[in-house]
């Protein structure tokens, strides 16, 4: 068996796996598979004194709910395959944490670093003008955000140009996610995926039964993480991970090869050093251990592929010797290496449920644009005189006297990093214990990844029979 599969056939197969174990009529798993609206692009831009073809997607899997919701990466890896692939996983990732979009994505077959800033911006306002002209983008048609290779500063031209296109429709910018905070973004998105990813592993490890079976005591603190990409999601998955839950993270894998601590590596400071040096490699009391997949390989309790699909593939599934695997990228495990993994009794979760928190803070950032204001705007002061008057009648009634201190946090509303921060964290914490619900009622379901398609498929059902399209 070649250890090559389409990433998009990868997806299937896991969605065939989990079709078994539900009650779901075989032509609606088959409507739930599809891709319901694929966008191919190919136009020109000028680079120097000539011309270069860039070819680009945009690919609506499900418009069982709308607007249709999904990153777009600008990478060489770029192709049909892939887009269709990952705007599937964006509908069932959607659907399992109640997140009410279809799911989407786009790509644009670029290495970015090839191009200067002002040819990215052509090729980002070329792209979006594509999709305007095609009826493939709005607030309530579909929503684009950043994935691999493409952040804040993209959305902001994607906005622009659509408001350019758009003059005076009211919630124009609700048209993408993502979005600089200065520009209509929302507090915390940035880092929302890196944090999800960690509370995401805090919730799977705060239970004993579970982390018993795996050979772990429960909680993250000690743990030992490997981290394979140091972007978006891997640095703040990472960082957060260190910072706030107490693991102590002993491997990285980046472009130019993996490094190793066992004494655990301070992620702040590596970055610092790569910034400077260019590299991960000779950070001091590391050891260069090999390329960017030799890290995957570590012994450790937690491993974070945070880079890109098909990193772990027959060829090295066996040699894998982490406890749990948090698919922090989307597909890093080909469909081939997953049964190999389960068998060494490896503890999976999957990146539609794992890096889910990036489409739960664009959802938060969406619901912002379109109730044009900032949450907590309209009743934060009106909650904190309510408050004050309950601190008034308990001080009255108890005769004793309540600290500034113990007052001014009893009363504050939260901040829109609080209040997305939590969103977040419950999302987190809800999906994971509806996965593992779904795990524990049917103890044919194998694993987590299948309880997660099963919880997911039977949402999506759930809304094509509600509309009446299968009775
Ligand atoms: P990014 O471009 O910010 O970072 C990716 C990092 O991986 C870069 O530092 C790159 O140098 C490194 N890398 C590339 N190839 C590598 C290799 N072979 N070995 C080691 N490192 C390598 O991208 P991102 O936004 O962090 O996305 C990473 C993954 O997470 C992708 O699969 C993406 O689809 C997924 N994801 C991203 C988001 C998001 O909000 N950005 C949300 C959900 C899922």
């Amino acid at each position: 068996m070649s250890a090559k599969i389409s990433f998009f056939k990868s997806v299937e197969q896991y969605v065939d796996k989990a079709a078994s174990y539900t009650d779901i009529p075989r032509g609606l798993v088959e409507q739930i598979r599809v891709c319901n609206l694929v966008l191919q692009i190919r136009f020109p831009i000028r680079v120097g004194d000539d011309y270069q073809v860039i070819e680009a997607y945009r690919v609506q899997h499900s418009h069982h709910r709308l607007p249709t919701k999904g990153g777009i990466r600008y990478a060489e890896s770029v192709d049909q395959d892939e887009v269709m692939a990952l705007a599937s996983l964006m509908t069932y990732k959607c659907a399992l944490v109640d997140v009410p979009f279809g799911g989407a994505k786009g790509g644009i077959r670029i290495n970015p670093a090839n191009y200067t800033v002002e040819q990215l911006q052509n090729i980002t306002r070329r792209y979006t003008t594509e999709l305007i002209k095609k009826n493939f983008i709005g607030p309530g048609i579909d929503v684009p955000a950043p994935d691999y290779g493409t952040g804040p500063r993209e959305m902001a031209w994607i906005l622009d140009t659509y408001q350019a296109f758009r003059h005076g429709e009211i919630d124009s910018i609700g048209c993408v996610t993502g979005k600089p905070v200065t520009q209509n973004g929302i507090r915390g998105r940035a880092e929302a995926t890196g944090r999800g990813v960690f509370y995401g592993i805090r919730e799977c490890m705060s239970h004993a039964d579970d982390m018993k079976k795996l050979g772990l005591s429960p909680g993250i603190a000690g743990k030992t993480i490997v981290v394979q990409g140091l972007g978006n999601v891997g640095y703040n998955a990472a960082i957060i991970s260190q910072l706030e839950g107490d693991a102590k993270i002993i491997g990285i894998a980046e472009r130019e090869g993996s490094i190793h601590d066992p004494k655990g590596i301070d992620i702040d400071k590596l970055m610092a050093f790569r910034k400077e040096t260019g590299s991960i490699i000779g950070y001091p009391g590391s050891t260069h251990i090999g390329g960017p997949s030799a890290a995957l390989e570590l012994e450790c309790d937690i491993l974070i592929p945070a880079a890109l699909e098909n990193q772990i593939t027959i060829d090295n599934a066996e040699r894998i010797k982490a406890k749990i695997i948090a698919e922090a990228a989307n597909g890093p495990i080909t469909a081939y290496a997953d049964p190999i993994l389960l068998k060494k009794g490896i503890l999976i979760l999957p990146d539609f449920y794992i890096n889910a928190g990036g489409v739960t803070v664009s959802y938060f950032e969406w619901l912002k644009n379109l109730s044009h204001h900032r949450f907590g705007r309209i009743q934060n002061r009106f909650q904190h005189n309510a408050f004050e008057g309950i601190l008034n009648k308990v001080e009255e009634m108890t005769g004793k006297q309540i600290t500034k201190r113990d007052r001014d946090f009893l009363t504050r509303g939260g901040t829109e990093l609080e209040l997305v921060n939590s969103g977040l964290e419950d999302t987190m914490i809800t999906s994971y214990q509806q996965i593992r619900e779904t795990f524990l009622q049917n103890n044919k379901i194998p694993d987590i990844r299948t309880a997660a398609f099963v919880s997911s498929m039977n949402k999506i059902a759930s809304d094509y029979i509600s509309m009446g399209i299968f009775p």
